[in-house]
């Protein structure tokens, strides 16, 4: 066997657990530890300045330059005495990922010698020196630098030696240039929205909070391995490998147990978790081999995407400690599940509600129908822009493969929502809101069965389905910054309930009863928004005729995907949410499409080099071997038997011929297709050149390479194969 493939095998297959290093005490006792969390604050601030940062935290109001610096003393004591020596602005740039960059809290004392210090300033602002982070050619067009700046709705933490504060990252003339920016944005604007419809029904609502409960798959390969494969270690994905004979038909992985590598793996990762407060639950396994899934409980949307990133972080990190890389790659197996982010999204007042929940009576479950509703218009009108927000390089190959939803954005509600929702569009205002004597209000619709919770039919093929009291937006990658979809998403639904809103107001105003007016609103709004919900099968191909017929969008190429954020739709409803301006979308557009670009680009000149250096080579050493077996045949042996016998060696020589031909024409032609994709000077116009003509030859070229794989000699392939990739001992 090629000699580093099989040092790969031997060493993973060698390899013995190494033990997590967990202390023998109660989640309870460690949770948090590493968070300037309340509890922090209370024993490190003045109760004065507690009030205030806390104030800032619960209602946004602004902290002082005063407050700043007190809170920056109490941060830095607190850090110190955990052995922090720096401190970082942490920060979400529009790569996937986060950003950071390390200063020790050192400052000359002026009598030669040093002090450690931190101020409300630094706190509060700096400017990374970030020329280097895509901005879309914003910073160039308006001004050089940009600056991040506290967000103290998401608490310091310490990773290592340093303190982490989280901030936002814009522009000096005040455009983003991060995700965390447009989600406060668009958190905002469903909070201002989500409370003047709720008013409707309960005056006493002073704010809505936004839920995030996300769901990471990922997959873990031994580090040796994972080193052996070029293709994993630049672009995280497989650009070869034939099928194993045995993947995930036995459907065993879901339900067998954790490897006790992995699981060890797993408890180090909590325990890291915990320190940082993120609630991880659930661990289990998933459906594909080597694939797994981490979940913690919901939280604030804001916090819960600065956990996920941080989440992200640490299990790269935590899997070094454990011989594992972690793959977030949405595909990096061909023929095996990929992995995806489901976005558990919910919205909940400060009264204890939760809006998306069914209700107990007959006024909470109008409220319920008017959230369904607009929320189904939202998505709906706004169907191309959430495909839009979860579409990239990566999660392209997991959307529209056999094991994922189609490119294209329905609903899932499950049967007892829908005849729900049938019964009030069918129904007159009269019969569907019936206000008695008592002034009581009746929904005619009847009551909706408290049993809905659990009984959601669970229709694992919509991207964007209804689970009792929240909805679960699938489509999302794995590894994808969730903010993306989150605000699409909240803004769509916050423009949408401000029409809501501003609808119901005109026909109260022309005398119709509040009820009526929401019943004649909603009315028409389910009658639109029909279109958009489907229970059937999202994976078939009928429904992406019938998705086509319904007028919903079926684009599937990813460069003209994100055209959606430039609509005149699309603008509007940013711009009346004040989540992003017409300028601020079209340069991110630009930021998608070099990223685009990029990881294409990657892939194709990684995927050109193992051709021309690995396979091809391999490939004629093998066939030398025949070629010389066919030889002395020849010599040996009389005319007629050497014809049977030469001739299967004869078959696998020519097979070779033609394949390795096959390979090279192709490589050279994907060169030749980069090449001229990289003259293009229009950022979209590139992205579409290198959607259309270079990734066709990603999948042609592997055809032949994998055919290759299941002729070569297995003791001369040098990568180490599915089968030795897929299946941690
Ligand atoms: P599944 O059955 O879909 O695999 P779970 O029932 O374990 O998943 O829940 C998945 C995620 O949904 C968890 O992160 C959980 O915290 C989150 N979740 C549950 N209820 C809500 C809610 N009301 N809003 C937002 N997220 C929620
Ligand atoms: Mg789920």
């Amino acid at each position: 066997m090629s000699n580093l493939r099989f040092n790969a095998v031997k060493e993973a297959n060698n390899r013995k657990p190494v033990e997590a290093v967990v202390p023998e005490m109660k989640t309870s006792d460690y949770y948090g530890s590493n968070v300037f969390n309340r509890k922090a604050m209370k024993n490190y601030l003045s109760k004065e300045t507690y009030k205030l940062v806390t104030e800032a935290i619960d209602r946004g109001t602004p902290i002082s330059r005063e407050v700043a610096n007190h809170v920056a003393a109490g941060i830095r004591m607190w850090a110190m005495e955990r052995g922090v020596t720096h401190y970082t602005h942490w920060f979400h740039p529009l790569t996937d990922g986060t950003a950071e960059k390390h200063d020790a809290f050192v400052e000359h004392d002026g009598a030669g010698g040093m002090i450690e210090e931190f101020s409300g300033k630094i706190l509060a602002q700096q400017e990374p020196d970030a020329s280097s982070f895509p901005s879309g050619g914003l910073r160039n067009t308006f001004e050089a630098r940009g600056y991040s700046a506290w967000d103290p709705s998401s608490p310091a933490f310490i990773m290592d030696d340093t303190l982490c504060i989280p901030t936002v990252f814009i522009s000096y003339t005040g455009e983003a240039l991060d995700y965390k920016t447009p989600l406060l944005k668009s958190l905002e604007a469903v909070n201002n929205a989500a409370k003047d419809v709720c008013h409707f029904f309960d005056p006493d609502v002073k704010k809505i909070t936004t839920f995030l409960g996300w769901e990471q798959e990922y997959f873990l390969v031994d580090e040796a391995l994972y080193a052996a494969r070029p293709d994993l270690a630049l672009t995280e994905r497989t650009l070869m490998g034939h099928e194993s004979a045995k993947n995930q038909q036995l459907e065993d992985h879901y339900f067998g147990a954790i490897p006790r590598r992995v699981q060890e793996f797993m408890k180090d990762l909590e325990f890291e978790s915990y320190k940082l407060g993120i609630p991880v639950k659930t661990r289990h396994n998933e459906v594909a081999p080597n694939q797994f899934e981490l979940a913690p409980i919901y939280e604030e949307a804001n916090l819960a995407v600065d956990h996920n990133l941080l989440m992200m972080t640490l299990m790269k990190r935590v899997a070094r400690r454990h011989n594992f890389r972690v793959l977030l790659h949405e595909k990096p197996f061909k023929g095996v599940n990929g992995s995806g982010k489901h976005n558990n999204w919910s919205l909940g007042t400060d009264t204890g509600i939760m809006l998306l929940s069914p209700g107990k009576d007959t006024r909470e479950n109008l409220r319920f129908i008017t959230f369904i509703a607009n929320i189904l218009l939202a998505v709906y009108k706004h169907n191309a822009l959430l495909k839009a927000s979860i579409s990239s390089a990566t999660n392209a190959h997991r959307l529209g493969a056999n094991e994922a939803p189609p490119a294209i954005v329905s609903i899932f509600l499950g049967s007892q929502i829908n005849e729900i929702l049938d019964r009030f569009e069918n129904s007159t205002p009269k019969d569907a809101i019936i206000v008695d004597d008592k002034k009581e209000l009746k929904l005619g619709v009847g009551q909706i069965p408290e049993l809905l919770l659990d009984n959601t039919d669970r229709n694992r093929t919509s991207p964007f389905a209804f689970t009792g009291n929240r909805f679960e937006f699938r489509a999302v990658g794995s590894s994808a910054n969730c903010a993306s979809a989150l605000i699409a998403l909240n803004s769509a639904v916050a423009a949408q309930l401000q029409e809501f809103k501003k609808e119901v107001d005109t026909l109260m105003s022309k005398g119709k009863s509040k009820e009526e007016a929401i019943f004649e609103v909603l009315n028409q709004y389910l009658k639109i928004s029909k279109p958009i919900r489907f229970d059937g099968n999202g994976y078939s191909k009928e429904w992406k005729i019938e998705a086509q017929k319904r007028g919903l969008d079926i684009e599937d190429s990813v460069p003209l995907i994100y055209d959606a954020y430039t609509t005149p739709e699309s603008v509007k409803m940013f711009t009346d949410t004040h989540v992003m301006n017409s300028v601020e979308l079209h340069a991110r557009n630009e930021v998608k499409w070099e990223m685009y670009t990029k990881k294409v680009q990657i892939e194709a000149r990684v995927l050109g080099d193992l051709s021309l250096n690995h396979i091809i080579p391999v490939s004629m050493r093998y066939q030398t071997l025949l070629l010389e077996n066919v030889a002395k045949i020849k010599q040996l042996y009389p005319e007629k038997q050497y014809k049977i016998m030469a001739a299967e060696p004869l078959r696998i020589i020519e097979s070779i011929s033609l394949h390795v031909n096959e390979i090279n024409a192709k490589v050279h032609q994907m060169i030749d297709a980069r090449k001229s994709a990289n003259r293009v000077e229009d950022a979209r116009e590139k992205a579409i050149a290198y959607h259309d003509t270079v990734i066709p030859f990603l999948d042609s070229i592997r055809y032949h390479i994998d055919e290759l794989e299941l002729t070569i000699d297995n003791e001369m392939w040098p990568l180490p194969k599915y089968r030795e990739l897929l299946f941690i001992r």
